[in-house]
């Protein structure tokens, strides 16, 4: 029997604001444990939150790039469950109206565009952090406690490992633009739980899902799912069912492990908080956050399309913002996006991935990309000088001088080679004058290795015809 892969992601983004969801305590990584908390964050009787402004606008910028609706009024409901790591006994979240509802984040799996829909985006709090100290002990760091986290809800829209990285990817990216997180998955500051379910092709009706915690990787995603796929088909393909469970991603063996029969929202007995007013906002502070919203990916991608710059190239050169700043400063000093695109595909990301620091300043490879457009040096001339200014800081131009590589424009130079090819080669001649154009190619061969390279071809070009015409 054929089975289809059925995937809903829950991810949790932890929110860059200096101070924490409810209380004024500092949102830092990796302060001093137990340094950032207060009555309010550690959940001491009679202490009151103060919902932080800046999270719930950051709450809506990502509710504005994923596409979302942002419901002008929300509410923050308490989910009861008892940890450890929660000292309240409670996490503030949001249930029945959240912030943001309805959006998707488009992916591009093996060149097919697809929407991935998301049920909703909403505001909540980190809970602690509980540290095992491998002899048996336990101890817990509160400062995450109380750090504002956006939750990102798909529908089952995810079909395969490969849908589900490339929209962790997306949303990463698309994030990291707008700068309201960090988005190091390293930190925790972005998570992942994963739905899946399986059901036969030709069946209309999910299948029993289980829920797979703990995925702290793309990898960890991306394995996660293979294994549990294959296992749930195993399952039934053996006539047992599916449990509805929490599971347990193990990245070191490669297996998940059950946690904890799932529980339901009603487990959760949530309710408003009575602390917390309901949030208002209005049309007009959706459209100003909207308005301070940096270009994203996607509408720089259409830009770059636009310059003429393949799908492809376009693409890499907004996986990063860093990167996309840096491509549309150059552009700034010079306009040849191709061109400057090029040097940074195949020249800046090969460095990058050797040593992590761009040493080429915006300016300096404008420079660079100058005189490659103007043909005062070649194509080949221009990597070489790159490779050069990367190592040794010295400008475009200088290099060019040093290593001798300025291109031969000047027309007696050029004519005194292409004479000389046209004499020492008559069989090309000879071949060319019958009929067979392509001859051409050699004696322009010819004419480069006498200049050693220096010759402008396309110049050369159109001088050996011209000779070879009269
Ligand atoms: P809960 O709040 O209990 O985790 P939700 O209904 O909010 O449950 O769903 C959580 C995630 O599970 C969503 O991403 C949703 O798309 C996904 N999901 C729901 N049903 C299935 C299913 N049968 N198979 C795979 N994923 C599912
Ligand atoms: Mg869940
Ligand atoms: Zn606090």
């Amino acid at each position: 029997m054929k089975y289809d892969t059925v995937i809903g992601l829950e991810v949790h983004c932890e929110l860059k604001t200096q101070t924490k969801c409810f209380c004024g305590c500092k949102n830092n990584f990796g302060d001093e444990p137990n340094s950032n908390c207060c009555p309010v964050c550690l959940g001491f009787p009679g202490a009151l939150p103060v919902l932080n402004k800046k999270a719930v606008e950051y709450a809506v910028i990502a509710g504005l790039a994923f596409n979302c609706s942002i419901n002008n009024e929300s509410v923050f409901e308490r989910k009861n469950y008892f940890y450890p790591d929660l000292s309240k006994a409670y996490q503030i979240s949001q249930l029945e109206k959240p912030l943001c509802v309805n959006g998707y984040v488009e992916i591009n799996v093996d060149g097919k565009p697809k929407k991935i829909r998301l049920n909703r985006i909403h505001l909540e709090e980190d809970a602690g952090k509980l540290i095992h100290d491998g002899i048996g002990g336990t101890v817990v760091d509160y400062n995450r406690g109380g750090v504002p986290l956006i939750e990102i809800v798909t529908e089952p829209d995810i079909s395969s490992a490969e849908e589900a990285v490339a929209f962790l990817e997306a949303l990463k990216n698309t994030i990291a633009y707008t700068g309201i997180s960090d988005v190091k998955m390293e930190e925790g500051s972005l998570r992942c739980d994963v739905n899946l379910s399986v059901k036969p092709s030709d069946s209309v009706v999910l299948g029993t899902r289980t829920e797979m915690k703990n995925l702290n990787s793309f990898k960890a995603v991306y394995r996660a799912i293979n294994y549990e796929q294959k296992r749930q088909i195993e399952e039934i393909e053996d006539g047992h069912k599916i449990v509805q469970e929490t599971l347990r991603w193990d990245d070191n063996i490669g297996e998940s492990k059950s946690m904890r029969s799932k529980e339901d929202s009603q487990d959760y007995r949530y309710f408003p908080d009575p602390d917390l007013l309901p949030v208002y906002i209005s049309n007009e502070q959706i459209e100003s956050l909207k308005n301070s919203i940096p270009k994203l990916p996607s509408e720089l991608k259409q830009i770059y399309l636009g310059y003429g710059l393949s799908d492809y190239d376009a693409s890499l050169l907004v996986e990063s913002k860093a990167i996309s700043d840096y491509f549309n400063e150059v552009l700034s000093y010079v306009n040849e996006p191709k061109i400057v695109a090029n040097f940074i595909i195949n020249e800046v990301l090969r460095k990058l991935k050797e040593c992590n620091e761009n040493k080429m300043k915006a300016q300096e490879l404008s420079e660079l990309v100058t005189l490659v457009a103007k043909k005062e040096i070649s194509a080949t001339a221009g990597k070489q000088v790159f490779e050069k200014m990367w190592e040794t800081g010295k400008s475009a131009n200088v290099l060019v001088e040093e290593l001798g590589l300025k291109q031969v424009n000047n027309d007696d130079e050029l004519l005194s080679y292409v004479v000389a090819a046209i004499q020492n080669n008559p069989q090309s001649v000879a071949d060319y004058k019958s009929g067979k154009l392509s001859a051409i190619g050699f004696l322009v061969g010819q004419v480069m290795k006498a200049s050693k390279g220096k010759a402008n071809p396309q110049k050369v070009n159109e001088m050996l015809k011209a000779e070879l015409e009269k």
